[in-house]
């Protein structure tokens, strides 16, 4: 089976339908890690598009807070006003969907995999690194596990040896558009990155491609239409400094 795994498309409708697009034909079924909403200006859309599929969904700490399961105290100042403004323009069913969305890690098709927002152990906290990777990968009940949150595409491996390291067993620096093999034995936490608001310094959309018969992943990006989504976001109070950031993809 083929899956489109995306996460944090934070309400940018033109980026996740550019996704869609460029991944059509090539997936059987979506998994979602979470952050739907917040920071864009097209939140009910977006849920639309993810209901509509039917993906496979954890939520993120913005769709917590946007549907009223926890309050704003750990954002910032721009996500506060972003998350104030969208608590106002989601409609009360696509916020009975956020507050239905579960909490991760979800197993997928047996305990073959999982999906999370942030890690494992805990929906909020960021992993950037492989000392921040390595419970994750050590406690996790699957082998392979996807999260998001951090806006930043990669991947982390524990090898049978016990060493964590970035990336893919012996895979020096991230290579998009083909497929790379997991290897049995070990295990591994990926990130798609973020298909509304990448931080990787690449502003193009993000999104990973996951065989599970072959297990084997590969990383995409694809170009969307930043400047109508800025032109919507002129149109809402959200803050200018989350406009301007979307072009420089941080
Ligand atoms: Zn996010």
């Amino acid at each position: 089976m083929r899956f489109l795994v995306i996460s944090d498309l934070h309400a940018s409708l033109e980026a996740t339908e550019a996704v869609f697009h460029a991944a059509d034909g090539a997936y059987d079924q979506i998994l979602c890690c979470g952050d739907l909403v917040g920071y864009g200006p097209s939140p009910n859309e977006v849920i639309e598009q993810i209901a509509a599929r039917q993906a496979l969904c954890v939520r993120g700490n913005h769709d917590k807070v946007a549907c009223d399961i926890d309050d704003a105290s750990l954002f910032n100042e721009q996500a506060q006003q972003a998350i104030t403004w969208t608590r106002m323009a989601l409609t009360p069913e696509h916020k009975r969907f956020l507050q239905e969305l579960p909490q991760g890690p979800i197993l997928v098709d047996g305990n073959r995999y999982q999906l999370a927002h942030g890690s494992v152990l805990n929906e909020d906290e960021y992993v950037y690194s492989p000392e921040e990777a390595y419970d994750s990968l050590n406690d996790s009940a699957a082998p392979i596990t996807f999260v998001g949150h951090t806006h930043v595409c990669g991947a982390f491996s524990l090898r049978k040896n016990g060493f964590v390291q970035a990336g893919i067993d012996d895979m020096e620096k991230l290579q998009f558009d083909v497929w790379i093999s997991l290897a049995g034995g070990s295990r591994y936490l990926i990130n798609p990155g973020s298909v509304g608001q990448p931080r990787d310094g690449d502003p193009r959309a993000a999104y990973v491609l996951f065989d599970s018969d072959d297990c084997a992943v590969m990383f995409k990006r694809v170009e969307y239409d930043i400047q109508k989504v800025q032109e919507k976001m002129r149109a809402t109070p959200l803050p200018g400094y989350l406009i301007r950031r979307l072009e420089f993809g941080e």
